[in-house]
């Protein structure tokens, strides 16, 4: 702000952090959450943008290889993306849609289910595409196996980390994932509307084949304020910039990511797993046979984040609106799912016992 004020457009270069540069400072700490080179990761835009923007490059239908395949109940904004992109190309969604469905009597997928879906459409499958951590169920994909299986089936892998960014690592170089988006204002903390994010792998980062909508920010920085025509992308992720960056957004997105730079993200998950395990195990202390409530998360550790979503089997709002009322923060979901998260970054064991009192007086 102090720059803004006595620099003004001259800050572009002469801020402490140059405007014109600022896509770069929060590159370094996104890698690390997302397991990346530098060079294939950007913060951009906003998430349902950036996956519009990646489904032009990685959702190419062709008159045999059209589908898509993705986890039934996924975000609206997601479900609404694929929708739109499905009509903007002329392919019914009830055609070119694929959504898995977990088991009847479970409540997340399989693995070898999600394999085997896209084994079975590997003629006519395009892209693959799931939320890392499912925001309503918490589930944990297998993102390495997912991308293997898309790879093989000549599709595009593609994932959503809207609820995994800072809750849980990744590893999306080595696990060969082609893209995947973001937001930052929910485990990242980088406020509300904060800057989302894009990865590419970097096997197409200079593949200036895969057709991209282009705008100045991704154009060869060096001739950039030549104006001329003629679009050249920049190497890497940058290469699908579209516009000037938001500095003062970006400014809090940074002022977080050095909470997670000093934190440590491996930090972070070894007492995320610990508090989350605390958080089950008192929450089946009060109700062992599941006659009040039910655990649609993952129990194995490696399936989830640091969220529980809990299945309530009656009064689940009044439930909700009580431990609202003694100073809880949770989320509710219709039809009946109490969502917890015990954030590692700020939570503390001693908040999730309180929260157990609390929850079991509510029951009560
Ligand atoms: C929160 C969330 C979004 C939100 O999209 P915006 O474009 O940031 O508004 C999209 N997808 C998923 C999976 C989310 O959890």
């Amino acid at each position: 702000m102090e720059d803004w004020a006595a620099l003004g457009v001259e800050g572009h270069i002469h801020a402490k952090r140059p405007w014109l540069y600022y896509h770069r400072f929060s590159k370094k700490a996104l890698a690390r959450l997302v397991g990346a080179k530098t060079s294939e990761v950007v913060s951009m835009n906003q998430l349902t943008v950036n996956l519009h923007l990646m489904l032009v490059s990685f959702y190419k239908p062709t008159k045999t290889r059209y589908k898509i395949i993705t986890e039934a109940g996924a975000f609206s904004s997601d479900q609404y993306a694929l929708e739109s992109q499905l009509k903007f190309h002329n392919i019914d969604p009830a055609i070119g849609l694929i959504e898995l469905k977990p088991k009847a009597g479970e409540f997340t997928l399989r693995t070898e289910d999600i394999l085997k879906a896209i084994d079975d459409n590997k003629d006519e499958l395009a892209l693959v595409l799931f939320g890392a951590v499912q925001y309503y169920t918490g589930q944990f994909f297998n993102i390495k196996e997912i991308a293997k299986a898309a790879h093989q089936a000549g599709a595009y892998a593609g994932f959503d980390l809207a609820h995994a960014m800072g809750n849980v690592p990744l590893q999306l170089h080595s696990d060969n994932v082609d893209f995947a988006i973001w937001c930052s204002y929910k485990y990242l903390n980088s406020g509300p509307g904060g800057m989302a994010g894009v990865f590419i792998h970097e096997k197409h980062a200079i593949n200036f084949e895969l057709p991209r909508f282009a705008g100045w920010w991704g154009h060869d920085e060096v001739n950039r304020f030549k104006m001329q025509k003629g679009f050249v992308p920049m190497k890497g992720v940058d290469g699908w910039q579209l516009s000037n960056y938001p500095v003062l957004s970006g400014a809090t997105h940074l002022a977080s990511l050095e909470l997670f730079e000093k934190a440590g993200i491996k930090n972070l998950r070894k007492k995320s797993i610990l508090l989350t395990g605390f958080l089950e195990y008192l929450l089946k202390s009060i109700d062992n046979h599941s006659q009040h409530f039910t655990i649609l998360t993952p129990g194995v550790v490696g399936e989830r984040g640091c969220q529980l979503s809990i299945l309530m089997k009656k009064d689940g709002k009044k439930v909700f609106n009580k431990i609202t009322k003694a100073g809880v923060i949770a989320d509710w979901r219709e039809p009946n799912v109490i969502r917890v998260a015990p954030v590692p970054m700020y939570n503390t064991y001693e908040e999730v016992f309180r929260f157990y009192e609390i929850f079991k007086r509510a029951l009560n």
